[in-house]
């Protein structure tokens, strides 16, 4: 019980992992350098926290309980709203320097479905800063051990099922990691999509190593659009931030208004994929903000690389693949359903976000998940105990695929993965089109971006009704209301 902790991932998960097991030992595994190539950097909006005089964490909860159409898990809800303003304050101790109004209280901006101005942030570069402030902190941290340039392949389970190791890859070559606790803090899997906000490398590589020693996963169909992505041909797409339409940009049909901006990103991304389907130019208009390029340098600077102008151009955009409220199941303390194995941030699914995330409510979750798991496992390790009292159900013996090597994914095969998941997953979906990709996808599942991408199609075929972020247009729930 004396090996240390092996994180993977070193997004704001990973790295608040790693924060709340030092001093005790811990191998930080990740794919690029500290920090980097996560969508962590890339998060513009901000960290949602009741901080303002009018605000509190009830009022959080119930505006992150409705945006996931009621499907949340209230206690789950309002354990991390309640930790929030916490949270915010510590990353201030670390050197965040959040944005702050002249008599120093935080500068809260407004967000899509937050009932108050909620959102801390540093700019509109939030996740850059954020992340880099910690990545810096937890290299200083005494116990941290960082494996940069290192790729988590597989985990290694022992013959009860429990985690005995990692299997990497680095320019070493390949090799094992004895561990007995794991933290995944792998991210997202929106480019799995070709419509997508996220880096891509956000294949759903976690969830495909997880589900693959038979960890639970649920509600993969649950997929968030952004419903403003810079629509100009790069993959990934740009986003223009929703705190944009918070300071009054509008959105725009053939120059037409068509929509409440503030309402959750669900009913926002539908309006703007029905005008779409009817043929029109869906653009957002920032021109008329005030000193938007300076309020907005990051996103200026982005639609500048696509040889557009925030202040004088009409944006073109439309909805893309921004977030994954499905995942590999936790409980409170972040355990998945195999012995020794934690899930945190993205690629967990914790019942925080219900059927559709609240804004800026992600880094958040990345935070509090990630320090549960890490004081749980440090923990874990104090008390020398071979227990492991989660709470998750086990998972459905269906879906999992064993394989006894590691996998990789193939790119013709992500190829494949991207334009089916695209047609059928989309924020419109019918059921035998589901079907149809579910099949082809079937033969795809000894590659993990099929694995995942027949996962997501299956869980979609599966659920039938509209809830959050899609639309079923064969929905039986409707029909039978109507
Ligand atoms: C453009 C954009 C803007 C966003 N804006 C906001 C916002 O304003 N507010 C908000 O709350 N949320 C926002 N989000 C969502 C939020 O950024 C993410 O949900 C959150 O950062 C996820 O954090 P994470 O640590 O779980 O994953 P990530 O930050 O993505 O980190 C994943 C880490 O895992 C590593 N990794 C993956 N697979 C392996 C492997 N096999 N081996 C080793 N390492 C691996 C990666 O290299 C990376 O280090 C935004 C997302 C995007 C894409």
């Amino acid at each position: 019980m004396n090996a240390p902790v092996v994180v993977v991932g070193s997004g704001l998960a990973g790295l608040s992992a790693a924060w709340a097991i030092s001093p005790a030992d811990v191998v930080l595994v990740t794919a690029n350098a500290l920090g980097e190539g996560t969508a962590s950097a890339w998060a513009q909006g901000g960290i949602a926290a009741a901080l303002g005089a009018d605000d509190h964490p009830g009022l959080h909860a119930r505006d992150t309980f409705t945006a996931g159409a009621g499907a949340g898990d209230l206690d789950t809800i309002s354990r991390i709203t309640n930790l929030a303003p916490g949270v915010v304050r510590e990353l201030v101790s670390i050197g965040v320097d959040f944005d702050r109004r002249v008599d120093g209280s935080f500068d809260l901006a407004l967000e899509g479905g937050h009932g108050r101005n909620r959102i801390a942030h540093v700019g509109d570069r939030s996740g850059a800063a954020i992340t880099a402030a910690l990545a810096a902190h937890v290299r200083t941290l005494p116990g941290v051990h960082v494996r940069e340039h290192t790729e988590l392949l597989r985990l290694l389970v022992d013959d009860l099922g429990a985690v005995s190791g990692v299997e990497v890859s680095s320019a070493r070559g390949a090799e094992v990691i004895e561990a007995r606790r794991v933290i995944l803090a792998t991210g997202g899997l929106g480019a799995l999509f070709a419509h997508t906000t996220n880096p891509l490398s956000a294949t759903g590589r976690g969830i495909a190593i997880a589900g693959r020693v038979g960890a639970r996963l649920d509600d993969l169909h649950l997929v968030q659009f952004h419903p403003t992505a810079l629509d100009v041909g790069l993959d990934p797409m740009p986003l223009l931030t929703e705190a944009l339409r918070g300071a009054g940009a509008t959105l725009l049909a053939d120059g037409r208004r068509f929509v409440d901006e503030l309402r959750p990103r669900d009913v926002v991304s539908a309006a703007v994929w029905d005008q779409l389907q009817e043929g029109r130019k869906v653009s957002l208009d920032a021109r008329g903000l005030p000193e938007v390029t300076s309020r907005f340098p990051r996103v200026a600077a982005l639609v500048a690389q696509a040889g557009l102008s925030l202040s004088e151009d009409l944006l073109p955009v439309r909805p893309a693949v921004h977030y994954s409220m499905g995942g590999v199941t936790v409980d409170e303390c972040s355990r998945t359903s195999v012995p020794g194995l934690w899930a945190v941030g993205e690629v967990a699914r914790t019942g925080l976000h219900g059927a559709n995330r609240l804004a800026s409510n992600s880094l958040l979750e990345a935070v509090v998940t990630g320090r549960a798991a890490g004081l749980d496992a440090t923990d874990q390790e104090q008390r020398e105990s071979q227990l492991w009292p989660a709470v998750v159900a086990p998972a459905d013996p269906l879906i999992i695929k064993h394989l006894d090597g590691p996998a990789g994914h193939d790119d013709q095969v992500l190829a494949t993965v991207r334009a089916l998941l695209t047609k059928s997953c989309g924020v419109l979906r019918e059921g035998e089109e589901l079907f149809a990709a579910v099949e082809q996808l079937a033969d795809l599942t000894d590659d993990n971006a099929g694995y995942v991408g027949w996962l997501i199609a299956r869980s979609a075929f599966l659920h039938g009704a509209s809830i959050g972020a899609h639309r079923r247009i064969d929905d039986r729930t409707l029909a039978g209301a109507a």
